[in-house]
């Protein structure tokens, strides 16, 4: 493969502190060399290196990012849900039920049908800058249905997601316990060897703390990494298990109390905002100020799926982090790839130090700051994913 110079960078985002100044690590008037599917040198474009059969991009001095990583995603679903959405903005509030009209839908399509939303959804994610992408089971609820939700993500992604613990399954509605039970033995059985990670979504009317503690527990003796769904509709129990089984991420977390700010705070779990999902259900953003000033570590996220929020878009999840949480345009950029290299326990990835997995963003504009500064405007002019351009410089 041959080496790829992008020359006359406006703005370079590395993210690496020791390579410009800044968490974001920015290098003015740079250049960048991607090779072998790694970054091979990034640096102001005065000491650029003599590359052999280099392919020359000029960027003409606009801006280049790391590749968004969005480390909480639902794609692997059949159907939509346009009809809730409407009736929700005419007024009806969102509750966690509307997930069992997917999870007919998911079950009554084909391995292949579910493989191609999927995949449709990750080539989306690319469009707009997404190099690295999860995905979660949990509209199958059936050990069959939720092993083959497993098996058409991960022909998408590495970061496969056990969520068996999504809903209670329509069919055990009146004996959760037993369902949780089957979550533990049968159905991980067959899913554990399908995934990276379990999650549980620990809320009023999905699963309680000691439920979703059994669940977490039961994945991690399968070898399985927890993070957790908690605090979106109201306080819980979610944060404290996820501090205390050191999960990788908690997300969400809407409604928190000050203790769990405390315990994220101590942990190393990664505190996931989804404020897409406020966005689409109209509700309360997170408080993302009181977490970075407590020192939590914060990723963004879209959490694509077709209830609460059916959108792969970061660029539009960094605006609304910055407009309606207060992030700064520095931080939610952050967020968005480093975070979410943070909340995937990725260190090749989020970041453009060589060395680094090449996936890089070029934006139609002069710095980051136009993610939020022109929202809604398709600024992603073209993807490179481990060194593989995924779109067209304009
Ligand atoms: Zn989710």
């Amino acid at each position: 493969m041959t080496d790829v110079l992008i020359d006359r960078i406006g703005t370079l985002v590395t993210n690496d502190p020791s390579l410009g100044p800044g968490p974001l690590g920015v290098i003015e008037d740079a250049a960048l060399i991607l090779g072998d599917g790694v970054v091979r040198w990034a640096g102001p474009r005065r000491a650029t290196p003599e590359a052999a059969a280099a392919e020359r991009v000029d960027a003409g001095g606009r801006a280049v990012i790391p590749g968004f990583v969005d480390s909480h995603a639902h794609l692997v679903f059949a159907g939509d849900r346009a009809a809730e959405f409407a009736a929700r903005m005419a007024g009806r509030p969102y509750g966690a039920g509307g997930i069992r009209t997917t999870v007919a839908a998911t079950r009554a399509a084909s391995s292949q049908q579910l493989s191609r939303t999927a995949g449709r959804l990750v080539a989306e994610a690319l469009r707009s800058g997404t190099t690295t992408i999860e995905c979660k089971s949990g509209y199958g609820l059936t050990v069959d249905d939720e092993r083959r939700s497993l098996e058409a993500a991960r022909e998408h992604t590495r970061e496969v997601t056990f969520l068996g613990a999504h809903v209670v399954a329509p069919e055990y509605a009146d004996r959760p316990d037993d369902y949780v039970d089957l979550v533990c033995t049968t159905m991980l059985d067959a899913c554990a060897p399908h995934a990276r990670w379990v999650d549980v979504f620990c809320e009023r009317g999905a699963f309680d703390g000691d439920q979703a503690r059994a669940v977490l527990r039961a994945g991690a003796a399968r070898g399985l990494v927890p993070r957790i769904h908690a605090g979106q509709l109201g306080p819980g129990p979610g944060v404290q298990i996820a501090v205390e089984l050191d999960a990788a991420s908690a997300d969400h977390l809407t409604h928190l109390t000050a203790a769990d700010v405390e315990a994220l705070a101590a942990g190393r779990t990664v505190a996931t905002l989804l404020p897409a999902v406020e966005f689409s259900t109209r509700s309360p953003y997170p408080d993302a100020r009181r977490l970075l000033d407590a020192g939590v570590t914060v990723a963004l996220a879209a959490d694509c799926n077709p209830g609460s929020s059916y959108t792969t878009s970061i660029p539009f999840c960094i605006a609304l982090a910055v407009r309606e949480m207060q992030m700064t345009p520095d931080e939610a950029l952050w967020a968005a790839t480093m975070g979410g290299a943070r909340a995937l326990r990725r260190g090749d990835v989020g970041h453009l130090a060589p060395g680094a997995r090449a996936d890089a963003v070029l934006l139609d504009a002069p710095s980051h700051v136009h993610l939020s500064y022109r929202p809604g405007v398709p600024l992603v002019a073209a993807v490179w994913r481990g060194g593989v351009a995924a779109g067209e410089v304009a």
